[in-house]
């Protein structure tokens, strides 16, 4: 399929990409291929399949169908340089496997301050119990990382940008840093998916994706990925499996079916919410606009650097005012619903609040804070439902 060649563009290679004839027998996306029993012919045979690799091979549900490996591979032609992907039942779950293929009882992680709270709660809860100590630091440390980096540690996370409040990290000079003294790297790439940056190539070995946001695109599946190098495969693999983890084919299958789209999606989320960032920075009520390709956004040289473009997820900071006011712009808008995830076809408004997570960089802002996400309706209208809640703002002050 023309999906692998990565000189293609993005949505000549969403199309293509993972769709093998064997998988799709004349289909045009792969069918559901419900199972949990892979009936054998003979003894002989259920003992030749048990004894040989499984890869792309039917043997037993828990390991997948060609629906999920449809999809896996699709994500996979979308990493260049990478070996393969693993599928998983939420994006928590994929932070949770790839960290646990990697670290053992005594290791050490290295944490942006600024990755999804769950991801934290899974350092500082379950790793903390497994043996394992993190250490937060400051996502804009860049090749400072090295200063980190002991005989312990064993791998350092990034997410770029931070969740909520969008820090840009050096991922090319964290990588160096990384290699140099053997730490695995592990990226969060669900803001700018492997289309705007695309992590493997960037020297990354396990780049890990909520489907659930942008692959999916439809608020309605939980789905998470981890695509890996040739060196971190077959390790995430076997820990996966002994985790139990798998995703179910209709899951695969929506995925998939999100995927054809994506990235016709990113592009209009990404010039949408560029237009209507660039509107709020306008506004008197605004102090700051946290989107990663504004001047305004720390890392910002960063993403021009690195990033192919702009996705659709941002934060404002209000100046002044208070809670009660953040909720009067929030609470009437017309077009965002209140709610958590995002990357669905629908806009999406929630007030954020840093300064109650984060540990290594306390978060200052000129007042409260609202992350949206920018979904598909016409930005003109979005834009005036945002000028009469900060109207409402201003009103409440
Ligand atoms: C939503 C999200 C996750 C978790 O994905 P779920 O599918 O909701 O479990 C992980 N990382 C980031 C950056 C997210 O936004």
């Amino acid at each position: 399929m023309s999906g692998s060649d990565s000189k293609k563009g993005d949505g000549t290679r969403v199309v293509g990409a993972g769709r093998r004839p064997e998988w799709t027998q004349g289909i045009v996306n792969a069918p559901v291929w419900r199972a949990s029993t892979i009936l054998y012919d003979t003894v002989a045979d259920l003992r030749a399949s048990a004894g040989s690799d499984t890869h792309h091979r039917l043997f037993y549900g828990r390991r997948g169908t060609p629906t999920q490996w449809s999809l896996a591979e699709a994500l996979t032609e979308l990493e260049p340089g990478a070996e393969a992907t693993f599928l998983y039942p939420s994006g928590v779950a994929a932070v949770s496997a790839a960290l646990l293929s990697v670290l053992s009882p005594g290791d050490e992680l290295l944490l942006a301050d600024s990755v999804y709270d769950p991801t934290r709660s899974f350092a500082t809860g379950f790793l903390k119990r497994f043996g394992v100590i993190t250490r937060f630091y400051d996502p804009m440390i860049g090749a400072d990382i090295a200063e980190l980096i002991t005989d312990k540690t064993r791998a350092i996370f990034m997410e770029t940008p931070g969740s909520l409040t969008f820090e840009v990290q050096d991922v090319p000079a964290i990588v160096a840093a990384a290699k140099a003294r053997g730490v695995v790297t592990l990226l969060d790439n669900t803001w700018a998916t492997p289309l705007l940056f695309p992590a493997i190539e960037k020297g990354i070995d396990l780049s890990i994706l909520a489907c659930t946001k942008y692959v999916v695109g439809h608020s309605d599946v939980m789905l998470g990925s981890v695509t890996a190098t040739a060196e971190h495969w077959q390790q995430l693999r076997a820990t996966s499996f002994a985790l139990g983890q798998t995703a179910s084919p209709d899951d695969a299958w929506l995925g998939a079916r999100g995927l054809r789209t994506m990235a016709l999606r990113l592009k209009q989320h990404g010039e949408a919410a560029l237009e209507i960032a660039r509107w709020l920075e306008t506004r008197p009520e605004v102090a700051r606009v946290l989107h990663p390709a504004l001047p305004s956004c720390p890392g910002h040289d960063l993403f021009v650097r690195d990033f192919k473009g702009p996705a659709g997820l941002f934060s404002f900071v209000l100046r002044g005012g208070n809670e009660a006011g953040r909720a009067a712009l929030i609470d009437s808008l017309e077009l965002f619903g209140i709610g958590y995830s995002w990357g669905g076809f629908e806009s999406l408004a929630i007030p954020v609040d840093p300064d109650r997570i984060r540990t290594v960089i306390p978060w200052q802002a000129e007042g409260p804070a609202v992350r949206l996400q920018i979904g598909l309706e016409d930005p003109a209208d979005l834009i005036a439902d945002l000028a009469a809640g900060l109207d409402r703002f201003r009103a409440a002050a």
